[in-house]
């Protein structure tokens, strides 16, 4: 179900659970300010997930309420992530989806990096 991305942040989120190592996950990169991991349910061949560390509802929290070092370090760790697993080129796509329009389901900010085939127009049509 969507979420409504100006709730207050949910400390049982499954995000916030797996920052706490109380679920596990595959990491793929972890720095001071991210976590990337493999997404459970991938919609391409590669598909990630980096999260912030720190308790961020949204994209529209986060860049309202995070840190300038926050910001730099999450924007940076997601390229970091794409670039180290070799999709800069043929390409990837990033994804972050905001509130109920947007479709997010989990309340904690993460943007999805999808690649490893074409992966066609930016929207399902219709
Ligand atoms: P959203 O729709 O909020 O942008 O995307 C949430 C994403 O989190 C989905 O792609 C979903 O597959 C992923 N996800 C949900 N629960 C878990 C989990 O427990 N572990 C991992 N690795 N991914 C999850």
């Amino acid at each position: 179900m969507a979420i409504d991305a100006t709730q207050p942040y949910d400390d049982e989120n499954i995000f916030a659970k797996i920052l706490r190592d109380e679920i596990p996950n595959k990491t793929v990169y972890e720095d001071e300010h991210a976590l990337a991991f493999h997404d459970i349910n991938p919609q391409a061949p590669h598909h990630i997930l980096v999260i912030p560390k720190g308790r961020y509802v949204s994209w529209d929290d986060f860049s309202a309420n995070g840190s300038d070092g926050e910001i730099a370090g999450f924007v940076r760790a997601v390229g970091h992530v794409a670039r180290e697993a070799g999709m800069v080129e043929p390409g990837y796509r990033l994804l972050a989806n905001i509130g109920k329009d947007g479709h997010q389901e989990v309340p904690h900010l993460h943007v999805h990096i999808f690649a490893g085939k074409p992966l066609g127009p930016m929207l399902m049509r219709g």
